[in-house]
C-alpha cells in the first residue's frame, strides 16, 4: 500500500489534517460514504506516537464500527481486566474488553483502512494555515520542506492532536497549555509475561496528582509510564510544582513504590528512550467548529481526564464529524449537528473529570477498593463506567457519584 506522496491535487471535498485515530476515523467514514478525501500528516507512516497504547471498551466499539477490530485484535495483546492498585496495596480487577497495541501499528491499520476506503494520503506534509475567504475556511496552506502549496477543500477537518500549534494556526485554540502530561517507555522483559497480564493502574501518594501504569503489549514488551493530571493548573505548593516539572522524577518514584515496576525495569531492556507528551482533556480548550472547519480528537480535548484514555473518543469524534458533514445541508447545519453530538458526550467527560479527585487524593482508591471487595454492585457500577453501559447522567448527580464510592 502506497502511503507516500503522490501528486497533491489542487482541491478536494474534505481535507483531513492529521492521520491519528481521529483523522483516520473521519477519513474512513467520509471516503466510504463517497466523498473525495485527502488526508495529510507531518510524519510518514508508520510513525510512533507517545501513548500508553491501551484500548479500552470505547476504542473496541469504535474500531468495530470502522470495520478494523479483527485486524487490530489479531496483532494486539488482549486482556479482560483493568487492574486498579491502591496506595495500601489493595487490588481490584474491573472487567471489560481491553487490549494493548503500540500506536505505530494501530495508527497504520487505521490509516491504511482510510486509503483502502478511497482517501488519498500525503506525508510528510505539514498544515501551516487555513485559507480563508470572507471568514470561511476554504482550504489550507501545506508545507513540505521549504515548499508550500495551497489545497482548496469544501471542508477541513482538523485532527492534529494535543500539540496546540496547528490548533492555534487555525484560530481554534482557547488554551495553549495541556490538561495533563505523561511519560512512557517500552521495556522488553520476557520473565514478566504472564505476571503482568492486565492493564495495571497504580495510585500512590508518591505519584500524585496522577498515576503509574504498566500495560502488556505483544511479544514480551510492556508499556510503562506515569501521567500527571491538571499539570498546568496553578500549583498548590512548591513541592507539587517541582514534581510536575519533572515527569522523570515521578517515574522514578513509581518504580520505587511499586515492586512489579521496579522488577520490570531492573530485569528488562528499555527499548529506546522514555518520552513525554501532552494531553488535552474534557472536551475543553478549543472551539469545535468555525465556518468550513471542524476540530476532532485530542485537538478538541477528547481525552478522558482521570485515566488519560483518548484513542476511543478520538475515533468517535472523527466519526461524528464525518457523519455531520455527510448528512448534508449547509455549513451552519453541519456544524450544529457536530456540536450537538459533542454536547451529548459531555456528561461522560464530566464524570471522568470528577473522578480526577482520585488522582489528587489516592486514598480514595483505598476506600473504593475496600468497598468494592464487599459489594458486587459497586464493582458492577465501576465496570459500567469502564464499558460505557451505565448512564453517566445518573452517576453525575451528587447522590449517584457518592454511590459510586460509598454504597
Ligand atoms: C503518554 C500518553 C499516554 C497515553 N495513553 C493512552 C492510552 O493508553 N489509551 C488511550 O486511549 N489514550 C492514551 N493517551 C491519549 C491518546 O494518545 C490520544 O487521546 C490520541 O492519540 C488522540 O488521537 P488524535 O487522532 O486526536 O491525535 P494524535 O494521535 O496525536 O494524531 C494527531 C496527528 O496529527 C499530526 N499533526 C499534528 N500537527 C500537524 C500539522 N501541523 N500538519 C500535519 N500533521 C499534523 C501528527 O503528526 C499526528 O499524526 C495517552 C497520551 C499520552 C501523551
Amino acid at each position: 500500500m502506497n502511503l507516500g506522496i503522490e501528486e497533491l491535487p489542487a482541491s478536494c471535498d474534505v481535507l483531513v489534517i492529521g492521520a491519528g485515530p481521529a483523522g483516520s476515523a473521519a477519513a474512513i467514514t467520509l471516503a466510504r460514504a463517497g466523498h473525495d478525501v485527502v488526508m495529510i500528516d507531518q510524519h510518514i507512516f508508520p510513525r510512533d506516537k507517545i501513548c500508553g497504547d491501551g484500548l479500552i471498551p470505547d476504542a473496541h466499539a469504535a474500531l468495530r464500527k470502522l470495520g478494523v477490530l479483527d485486524e487490530v485484535m489479531a496483532q494486539a495483546q488482549a486482556s479482560d481486566f483493568v487492574r486498579c492498585i491502591a496506595p495500601r496495596g489493595g487490588v481490584i480487577d474491573v472487567p471489560g474488553a481491553l487490549a494493548v497495541l503500540p500506536r505505530k501499528e494501530l495508527d497504520l491499520i487505521l490509516c491504511r483502512a482510510a486509503v483502502t476506503a478511497g482517501a488519498r494520503m500525503f506525508a510528510p506534509l505539514r498544515f501551516v494555515a487555513p485559507i480563508e475567504e470572507g471568514g470561511v475556511v476554504v482550504g489550507a496552506t501545506l508545507q513540505k520542506g521549504e515548499a508550500t502549496q495551497a489545497l482548496r477543500a469544501r471542508w477541513v477537518v482538523l485532527a492534529s492532536g494535543a500539540v496546540p500549534q496547528a490548533l492555534m494556526a487555525a484560530g481554534m485554540s482557547e488554551r495553549t497549555t495541556p490538561s495533563g502530561v505523561a511519560l512512557r517507555g517500552y521495556v522488553k522483559n520476557d520473565a514478566m509475561v504472564g505476571r503482568i497480564d492486565k492493564l495495571e493502574f497504580v495510585w500512590h501518594r508518591a505519584v500524585t496528582p496522577g498515576y503509574g501504569w504498566i500495560f502488556p503489549c505483544p511479544g514480551g514488551v510492556f508499556n510503562i509510564g506515569v501521567g500527571i493530571a491538571e499539570s498546568h493548573s496553578a500549583p498548590r505548593d512548591g513541592k507539587l510544582a517541582k514534581r510536575e516539572a519533572n515527569l522523570r522524577d515521578v517515574m522514578q518514584e513509581f518504580t520505587r513504590i511499586y515492586e512489579p515496576a521496579r522488577e520490570l525495569m531492573a530485569g528488562g531492556t528499555l527499548l529506546g528512550p522514555m518520552k513525554g507528551a501532552p494531553l488535552r482533556c474534557s472536551l475543553a480548550g478549543a472551539r469545535y467548529t468555525r465556518p468550513g472547519l471542524l476540530v476532532v480528537g485530542d485537538a478538541a480535548g477528547s481525552t478522558y481526564s482521570f485515566s488519560g484514555e483518548g484513542i476511543g473518543k478520538a475515533m468517535e469524534t472523527g466519526m461524528l464529524a464525518a457523519e455531520a458533514l455527510h448528512a448534508g445541508g449547509d455549513d451552519a447545519s453541519a456544524r450544529a449537528r457536530y456540536e450537538a453530538a459533542l454536547a451529548a458526550l459531555k456528561p461522560r467527560f464530566e464524570l471522568y473529570q470528577r473522578a480526577n479527585n482520585v488522582n489528587r487524593y489516592p486514598w480514595l482508591v483505598d476506600l473504593l477498593i475496600w468497598r468494592a471487595k464487599k459489594s458486587n454492585g459497586l464493582l458492577r457500577r465501576m465496570s459500567g463506567v469502564l464499558n460505557e453501559t451505565s448512564n453517566p447522567g445518573n452517576l453525575l448527580s451528587l447522590k449517584g457519584f457518592r454511590r459510586l464510592f460509598l454504597d
